[in-house]
């Protein structure tokens, strides 16, 4: 079995026992990591601190280099990535429309190369015979990163990368379902970057929260789940620590009743089932109107009858299994839920009858608001597609969830579509399109979907806090 140790100060570290980590394909341990104490997190963030010392002063060029070796060693080990990635989070190499281990290790080398290159250059705002005025950006501190296990690898890097991009370091805690890969990384990382910028710690239970309430932290970043971001939030309280959180979504998709239903189907199959619906910004809730239902139901039936399901390491798969078995646990409750709301299962509805995690692509029709399906994160390969007549009502009801993550307008009309996207409660909107993100563009939610965004220049800047400058003259 594969062991690996966590990282502090440079030094790979052993803790107090271990973590199996489990094949979802298999429901067996394939690797172990090392436990931390809470003496280890101190550890961690007291070398995080010594290190800051140091790395806050580098110069711009100097991180950006750092960064961009980074890349370099995640693209010199992108199989072994991949494949680490594919065991641990059950992600299939390929995937559904090309989104598994291959994109998820491929984006990460690309954002460290795009993030590498992003400037927050001083900003000059008054320069006159009275004073110069500048606005300078400054490293926060010591940055607690926690990961889930959807993305484990992509958003360790969404964390990591702009924080050390911008003068911070880091202590990290992986998901304890998944943090293999990331492990890894931080390996690879270590011979690129000082000892102490970036640490790592593993935990289950008490790991997380001596992490995040500890007063030499200067900012959490976290991503998961709505419960655990408000408990992060309380903890941030105490020091005034700064916060993002990106606590998921149920996201709508509103499709118009103008659309070439064979022509939309296969890219709205898409945005509900890649990763098994197991990506925060996945369409999680399918409003279609009445006049095209039963054509939209039967195509998105037939695609979740003929996606191949399996394991991840085999190259015909397009699904995988759900990460874990609590996981699986949620998305059977939620099809029993469903069943007895009266929902009508066009395809799938139980778990498969194999090893491992799985669960049947399910498409259940004839739900509206109020059910459980449709009103929570099912988080899981289960799409309620729901009827609707009035589009300025299906607005309102897309927007009477409490998460506000993504949205879509699906039109053959783009300038109807892009009037009623805008009218959509959500941190991102899309046209003729669903859960699109890149590198350059802000990614956040609103309401309680999170607090800040990530990527390009917005998500770096808050990194960093201001320094306002003025100089008399
Ligand atoms: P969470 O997403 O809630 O995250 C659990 C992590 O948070 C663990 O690493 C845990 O560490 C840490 N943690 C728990 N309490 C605290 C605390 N008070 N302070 C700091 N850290 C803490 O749990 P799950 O992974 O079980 O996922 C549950 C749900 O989250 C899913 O059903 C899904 O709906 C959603 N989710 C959303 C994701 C997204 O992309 N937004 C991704 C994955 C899941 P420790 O055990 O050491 O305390």
């Amino acid at each position: 079995m594969l062991q690996l140790d966590m990282m502090i100060d440079g030094q790979a570290v052993k803790g107090t026992g271990t973590i199996d980590v489990i094949n979802p394909a298999t429901g067996s341990p394939f690797a172990a990591v090392q436990r931390a104490t809470v003496d280890q997190v101190n550890e961690a963030v007291q070398s995080a601190k010594n290190a800051f010392a140091s790395w806050s002063q580098t110069s711009d060029s100097e991180r950006q280099t750092a960064c961009n070796k980074l890349a370099a060693a995640i693209e010199a080990n992108m199989p072994e990535l991949m494949e680490l990635v594919t065991k641990e989070s059950g992600k299939p190499m390929g995937g559904l429309n090309g989104v598994g281990a291959g994109m998820e290790v491929g984006g990460s080398m690309a954002w460290t190369q795009f993030t590498a290159g992003l400037e927050l250059p001083v900003d000059v705002i008054q320069d006159d015979d009275n004073a110069r005025v500048e606005v300078h950006r400054k490293p926060l501190g010591v940055v607690a990163s926690i990961t889930p296990w959807n993305w484990p690898l992509l958003i360790a890097i969404w964390h990591v990368v702009p924080a050390i991009r911008t003068g911070n370091t880091v202590v990290i805690k992986p998901s304890p379902f998944t943090p293999v890969a990331t492990t890894r990384f931080v390996e690879l990382a270590q011979e690129v970057l000082p000892p102490g910028v970036l640490n790592l710690v593993n935990g289950e239970g008490d790991v997380g929260g001596a992490l995040t309430t500890h007063p030499d932290i200067a900012k959490i970043v976290f991503t998961g789940s709505t419960a655990t971001g408000r408990k992060i939030m309380e903890s941030a309280s105490a020091s005034l620590k700064r916060l993002t959180l990106e606590l998921g979504g149920n996201d709508a998709g509103i499709v118009l009743p103008d659309v070439d239903v064979k022509e939309v189907a296969p890219k709205i199959f898409g945005a509900c089932f890649h990763n098994n619906g197991q990506t925060c910004a996945a369409l999680k809730r399918l409003y279609v109107h009445e006049s095209q239902y039963e054509e939209m139901c039967s195509e998105l039936a037939k695609m979740a009858q003929q996606v191949k399901v399996g394991d991840g390491l085999a190259e015909d798969t397009e699904l995988g299994p759900i990460q874990n078995e609590a996981q699986l646990n949620i998305v059977t409750s939620l099809a029993e839920s469903a069943r007895a709301d009266g929902g009508r299962f066009l395809t799938g509805g139980k778990r498969m009858d194999r090893e491992g995690y799985f669960f049947e692509p399910t498409i259940v029709a004839d739900l509206t608001d109020g059910s459980r399906l449709v009103d929570e994160e099912p988080f899981g390969p289960i799409v309620p597609v729901i009827k609707y007549s009035d589009v300025d009502e299906v607005i309102a009801r897309a927007n009477a969830n409490e998460r506000g993550l993504g949205g879509s307008v699906w039109s053959s009309d783009t300038n109807k579509a892009i009037e009623f996207a805008q009218k959509l409660e959500c941190g991102s909107a899309w046209v003729n399109q669903h859960g699109t993100i890149q590198p350059n563009a802000p990614f956040g939610g609103v309401k309680q979907s999170g607090v800040g965004v990530e990527f390009g220049t917005y998500g770096l800047e808050e990194y960093t806090s201001i320094q306002t400058l003025n100089i008399a003259k």
